[in-house]
């Protein structure tokens, strides 16, 4: 008799328990989403106010984490990794790109190694070796060297 007393009170005026305990688990599945929304909304605003707090204690630190997030946007925006290597590369040979062998013929009072001119095409001798020269040939003081002569003569001096 007391089990059944104490079913009735629990149920009070609303029916069976049975009855009562399938509509509050239909209730519930029903209403599970909109928890589980609660739930998150509370642990997002929880965490945005965790986040807030840690901001103003450390200014300069959100200050950095901004910057270093700009950087990455910008390298990837820009993309400034193929132009920094092309920059760097530019500055690593710049000299093969600028230098003209026309200011090699005009400016004859350059130093020693510079005075070697370089011939594009010629019929003439090598003045060491008399060696036919070819494409790569090269002049100094009115003489000819054919390339290997000259590389000797760049060795040896
Ligand atoms: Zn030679």
């Amino acid at each position: 008799m007391s089990e059944y007393d104490d079913g009735n009170n629990d149920s009070g005026g609303s029916g069976g328990s049975i009855i009562g305990t399938i509509i509050s688990i239909l209730i519930l599945a029903a209403i599970w989403p909109y928890l589980m929304a609660i739930v998150g909304l509370y642990i997002a605003y929880l965490a945005a106010i965790a986040i807030l707090e840690w901001m103003a204690q450390n200014p300069l630190s959100v200050v950095f984490i901004l910057l270093g997030i700009f950087c990455i946007y910008a390298i990837f925006h820009y993309r400034l990794i193929p132009k920094t290597w092309r920059w760097m590369i530019a500055l690593l040979k710049p000299k093969a790109v600028e230098v003209h062998l026309s200011q090699y013929a005009v400016n004859s009072e350059l130093p020693d190694l510079a005075s070697r001119k370089f011939i594009p095409s010629t019929n003439l001798y090598c003045y060491w070796c008399t060696k036919k020269l070819g494409i790569q040939a090269w002049e100094k003081n009115g003489k000819y060297y054919c390339d290997e002569c000259k590389a000797r003569q760049l060795t040896n001096a």
